[in-house]
């Protein structure tokens, strides 16, 4: 379609942000790793009487304090946004622009390579090892003198690996102390190893680094958009100018509160998913799949040129997966309800390969 304005060339050749299928009323939808897990009541009640004719506090203040002493940080530490894929462009658009690049790997989060090029960067992309993590020191050595920023993604989407502490400390040795590194552990929650590393610790070692996380997952606020990342004050104020003003509404500040007020039963739903998700690769693995050890809300199937195919047989089954062809599938761990449904076809889907 020809637009009747002169637009950036670049933007007009990005493909749109594909999101997970809508699901019909009877499929379980499972590509968007969202929590299956209804609102907690206090999270209803907490955004039920809303004053919407008036503004949310531009700077979310009370949630970053909350935010700042559960990390032993101070709130110009923390920065909030209209979920982290907010804050992940606020400092992308902070750090690079038209000449400069950004690292990342390939495959991880779709939404990645967009928002790059959005900034007018150049977006460079390193592939995964063959068991799918991260090639960290492949990573390292793309780092130039053009690279304005790094994105580690830990567990990874859409293959769930993790980067350990170890490793993640020799890569912050191996790059310039003046980059960016942004970490972004959306699925940290569900993780289970302790070999992970956790970037919430390590943010007073590292100036140079960012920590990203979100409510989306494992509190179930992905409807309300919002997510916060832990970094050097100077990193927040720039991340804090590239924002689009007032985009973290009220209520999702006060449901970020209520959360936070009852999260030790929110996550007794997160460690059971956890749960779920072990299981079904186990069943997984019985059948033949090669499925990475996930440590997010989802499993990866490396269905490669059977991608569409293997997606449309879940789909006549009732389950919306997501494909990412040419690579596979990412299911997500949804309602108990799904796991049989899932094993089945999953069974038959393998046996194509
Ligand atoms: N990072 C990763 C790795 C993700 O998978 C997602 C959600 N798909 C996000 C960030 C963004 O989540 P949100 O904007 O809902 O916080």
């Amino acid at each position: 379609m020809t637009a009747p304005v002169r637009l950036r060339p670049e933007i007009v050749a990005l493909p749109a942000y594909a999101q997970g299928k809508p699901a019909s009323p009877e499929a379980f939808k499972l590509s968007s790793n969202e929590n299956p897990a209804p609102p907690h009541p206090a999270i209803l009640a907490a955004i039920r009487d809303l004053d919407i004719n008036r503004y949310p506090d531009a700077s979310a203040l009370v949630v970053r304090e909350r935010l700042a002493a559960r990390h032993g940080v101070s709130a110009d530490e923390i920065i909030v946004g209209a979920g982290s894929v907010a804050i992940l462009a606020q400092l992308i658009s902070a750090a690079a622009t038209v000449g400069d690049e950004v690292v990342h790997a390939w495959r991880s989060f779709e939404a990645y390579p967009g928002l790059i090029t959005v900034a007018g960067a150049t977006g460079v992309r390193v592939p995964l090892t063959p068991d799918a993590q991260h090639d960290l020191a492949a990573m390292a050595v793309a780092v130039n003198d053009r690279t304005r920023a790094v994105i580690v993604c830990t567990p990874n989407n859409p293959t769930g690996t993790i980067v350990t502490a170890q490793q993640f400390a020799d890569f912050m040795s191996a790059v310039p102390t003046d980059l960016m590194v942004i970490l972004d552990e959306a699925y940290a929650e569900f993780v289970c190893d302790e070999s992970a590393v956790d970037g919430a610790t390590l943010v007073g070692r590292y100036p140079n680094l960012v920590v990203l996380r979100t409510f989306s997952k494992a509190y179930g606020l992905a409807g309300l958009r919002v997510g916060y990342a832990i970094a050097h004050p100077s990193i927040v104020q720039a991340a804090r100018r590239t924002a689009i003003p007032l985009s973290v509404t009220e209520a999702s500040q006060r449901a970020v509160l209520a959360a936070l007020d009852h999260e030790d039963e929110l996550l007794v739903e997160v460690a059971s998913i956890a749960a779920r998700r072990d299981d079904v690769r186990a069943a997984l693995l019985e059948q033949g799949w090669q499925v990475p050890v996930s440590h997010g809300n989802f499993v990866w199937l490396p269905t490669a040129a059977a991608t569409a195919a293997a997606a449309a047989a879940f789909a006549d089954a009732g389950l919306i997966v997501r494909a990412l062809a040419p690579d596979g599938i990412r299911v997500s761990i949804g309602e108990a309800q799904s796991v049989a449904t899932l094993v089945r076809v999953a069974g038959e889907v393998v046996r194509t390969l």
